[in-house]
């Protein structure tokens, strides 16, 4: 795997396709500059070795250039962020580009307009592609939250560095710590699915009984299991259609000597709302109309047990309804019982949009592993895809 590492940037121009994808408010400022400082380690190598960086990124789906998608809003963060002076264009394509490039001296910093607002961006189009490589003597990728996008900037482009091309830091360390959970991860291995719906994970589900010995189910899609089970599940979340399937994973499950982990007891309430009556209850017998929204009491014990004897973890999704505070202590008692384990020696990976918003939530982002920056990406790898931006590199 070539990295930043490998090669020496001194008088080279680094094209960096980085993933600056930030949210912005009504103002149009930064609220979160996460993925910034995630790609501030490449840049600075870079910077450091005497080169210089063409930093290139999409923001939002822009349909018409529309102003509220130039990635000239973000050039104030990268500058704190990063501590060197920003320059910009406006177009990621074209004469003035190209010049601002021939331009650029050693240990600056250009940034380009947003990728998309050019449709060839997402398609994927080769004649796009040969021009943005003409911004660049070196090829890196970083941006790990759109490896799994067969993009211009992400996946095509780079068989035009058929030599000059490398993985950034942040895409080698997404690389590289994914493959602890996937190959060679030391056992006993426990992954944890929750979330709302069965049908989103059950690729992953599939893909990871193969490399796990214990599969925790939580959140929504355990509902799923239980009725098709022949549990009263009451009013909670469930996918008919998918019932079949999950006895199906249960059966592959026991042939493959998987331990499956589903909940005991459940917070049930009376409706969907922080202020609902609550009573504990058995999953098998939930109360007609009471719906199951956040793991109990005795599922935390049995959870956390699996946890703290396991020496691998993957987390990927809460296990109760996390954003209402009545709901959450299924999900920060499991957050906790993994930082416990992470203390003694555990590998822990967490993973995919909502466990990382519980993980930042309730602050238990340095108490583990590894925290994956990308959402769709990391959910693709675990279900067992070649991702297009980190095959475009390797091949
Ligand atoms: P996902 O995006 O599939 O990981 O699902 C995350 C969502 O699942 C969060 O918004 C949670 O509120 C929701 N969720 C977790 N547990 C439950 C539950 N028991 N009933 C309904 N929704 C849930």
């Amino acid at each position: 795997m070539k990295t930043v590492n490998d090669f020496n940037f001194k008088n080279k121009k680094a094209l960096i396709r980085v993933d600056f994808n930030v949210p912005l408010d009504d103002t149009l400022k930064v609220t979160d500059n996460t993925r910034i400082l995630a790609a501030k380690a490449t840049i600075i190598k870079v910077l450091e070795d005497g080169g210089s960086c063409v930093l290139m990124s999409h923001l939002g789906r822009p349909k018409n250039r529309e102003e509220q998608f130039s990635l000239k809003h973000i050039i104030t963060t990268i500058e704190q962020v990063v501590g060197v002076e920003v320059k910009f264009v406006s177009d990621c394509i074209g004469e003035e580009t190209l010049n601002a490039v021939e331009n650029l001296n050693s240990g600056e910093l250009l940034l380009l307009e947003n990728l998309r607002y050019h449709n060839e961006e997402k398609a994927g189009d080769v004649e796009f592609a040969k021009q943005l490589s003409k911004l660049g003597d070196i090829y890196i990728n970083d941006a790990f939250g759109t490896a799994h996008r067969a993009h211009a900037s992400t996946s095509v482009i780079a068989q035009y560095f058929p030599k000059n091309k490398c993985f950034g830091l942040l895409l080698a360390s997404e690389i590289k710590n994914l493959n602890k959970v996937l190959t060679n991860s030391e056992k006993p291995v426990t992954a944890i699915i929750g979330g709302a719906k069965v049908s989103s994970k059950i690729t992953i589900i599939e893909n990871i009984l193969d490399k796990v010995d214990h599969l925790i189910i939580g959140g929504g899609m355990a509902f799923t299991f239980i009725k098709a089970q022949g549990g009263n599940i009451g009013n909670s979340l469930v996918e008919e259609d998918q019932q079949e399937l999950a006895l199906t994973i249960l059966k592959k499950a026991k042939e493959k000597n998987v331990e499956v982990h589903l909940p005991l007891d459940v917070i049930a309430a009376a409706d969907f709302s922080n202020e609902a009556e609550t009573k504990i209850e058995d999953i098998f017998h939930i109360s007609e109309g009471w719906m199951g929204l956040d793991v109990g009491p005795q599922t935390n014990v049995l959870f956390s047990k699996v946890i703290l004897d396991s020496k691998t973890i993957l987390w990927n999704g809460p296990v109760g309804v996390f954003e209402l505070s009545t709901f959450a202590k299924g999900t920060i008692y499991l957050g906790n019982a993994i930082a416990e384990a992470t203390k003694n020696g555990t590998f822990s990976l967490v993973g995919g949009g909502d466990s990382v918003a519980a993980v930042k939530k309730f602050e238990l982002s340095k108490k583990v592993s590894y925290v994956s920056t990308g959402g769709g990406a990391m959910l693709e790898m675990l279900e067992g895809k070649v991702l297009p931006g980190i095959e475009a590199i390797t091949k």
